[in-house]
């Protein structure tokens, strides 16, 4: 199936002898002493278009950013333990070039044979990657003959290796991990079947406010939990006790379900939770109505008849968009609502199910659940920008 708005996919391009720049997300998770990667899904995630572009004879120079080094080099941020980590999963050498553009760059990747692999350190060493700056993106564009891009977490960023590169380069396209986002998120966004309902929770309201608004125009109905369903609860009058409240955001909340009453849009709150004294207080955690919440407690997971209704509402729905979770579910305790809508976007076949946002994947995956829905995005920011209806830059760029 081609991608929206005419995008290549990378396995439609003839790279064979072709110098290929990839731009991948390798901001993995570093341990603080050791440097050592806790969490290298960052880089199997690629392996799929690395390997296609190999097995086809293109000489590969990966792109990417790791950390906040703000323009400046900082060795703690090299790539080095992220090329030696692809090194050992790919079999091969990859050659480190020792700065994002310059000599050093240029002659790893003129050194480049068909099939060899080549990563040019943290483009963020440089100031011109986050800038944007038309002559650093010119340097990187010198270095390949085809753009692909398959880092979606970064795509919302207008950088230079995301956007400013990609028109000095006559041929462009998506990666595996870039194509199934677009593909699968673009469907959110057209003719769905329905009812097509949302579920939001995690942190914060301001983080979501406006996802929540355009979603409004879309849905069928809104599920809401987390600490978000607070500052909603709050807004209806109701006492949430010491619970995370965002006080400066009862306006957005109160003209939110105002907003879904004049569309007939069903807004769900949580009719009762779990309470605690505080986040560590498990042995503590009971469930009360949401009327019945003790002044000194936290609501710190929805309750059995919140789950209840939650899923009535989730089995029946065509469509699903997912992200935040329901309570803290790093805690076992607070863990059942979150696990709860997993499980029934898993059992639920007859729907599209789309989850998004870092600790909602986390939360999935942890449930043992994330191949059971139809798609898990590893974009946070960039998947809640799509389901708004932005035009990504990172996307934008890659249309003909
Ligand atoms: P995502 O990354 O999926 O977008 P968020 O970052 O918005 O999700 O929110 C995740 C965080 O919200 C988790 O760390 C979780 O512990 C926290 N959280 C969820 N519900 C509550 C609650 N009721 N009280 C306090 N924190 C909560
Ligand atoms: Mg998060």
């Amino acid at each position: 199936m081609p991608l929206p708005g005419g995008i290549k996919h990378v396995s439609e391009l003839q790279v064979e002898g072709h110098r290929v720049f990839v731009r991948v997300d390798f901001n993995v998770p570093l341990d603080k002493a050791t440097r050592k990667i806790t969490d290298d899904s960052r880089i199997t995630a690629t392996l799929p278009t690395i390997r296609h572009l190999i097995e086809r004879g293109a000489r590969i120079v990966l792109g990417s950013h790791l950390g906040r080094p703000d323009g400046q080099v900082k060795p703690e941020l090299s790539l080095e333990p992220v090329a030696a980590r692809l090194a050992e999963l790919l079999s091969i050498d990859v050659v480190l070039a020792d700065e994002p553009v310059g000599d050093g760059a240029r002659k790893v990747v003129s050194d480049l044979r068909d099939g060899q692999v080549a990563m040019l350190e943290n483009l963020r060493f440089h100031p011109g990657e986050e800038a944007n700056d038309e002559s650093f993106s010119r340097s990187l564009a010198s270095y390949c003959d085809i753009y692909v891009n398959d880092a979606f977490g970064t795509a919302h960023r207008a950088h230079a290796s995301t956007a400013g590169m990609v028109k000095f380069v006559s041929e462009k396209g998506a990666g595996f991990v870039m194509a199934k986002e677009i593909e699968f998120l673009s469907r959110l966004l057209g003719e769905v079947d329905r009812p097509y309902v949302a579920v939001l929770g995690g942190a914060k309201v301001s983080d979501k406010i406006e996802v929540l608004d355009a979603l409004l125009e879309r849905v069928n109905a809104i599920l809401i939990g987390g600490a978000m369903a607070n500052t909603f609860l709050e807004a209806q009058g109701k006492s949430v006790g010491k619970s995370k409240v965002e006080k400066d955001r009862l306006p957005n909340a109160r003209n939110f379900l105002r907003k879904a009453v004049e569309k007939q849009i069903k807004v769900h709150l949580p009719t009762d939770v779990v309470v605690a004294m505080s986040l560590d207080d498990e042995a503590g955690a009971k469930v009360v109505q949401i009327d019945a919440i003790p002044p000194g407690a936290m609501a710190l997971d929805i309750g059995p008849a919140s789950i209840e209704n939650f899923r009535k509402v989730l089995a029946a729905a065509r469509t699903v968009f997912w992200n935040g979770p329901m309570g803290v579910f790093e805690k076992p305790k607070f863990a059942a609502g979150t696990v709860a809508v997993a499980r029934t976007l898993a059992e639920n076949k007859l729907a599209l199910t789309v989850v998004g946002g870092g600790d909602s994947a986390a939360a999935i995956v942890q449930a043992g659940l994330a191949d059971k829905v139809s798609h898990v995005s590893t974009g946070g920011g960039a998947s809640l920008e799509f389901v708004q209806g932005l035009d990504l830059p990172g996307i934008a760029a890659l249309r003909p």
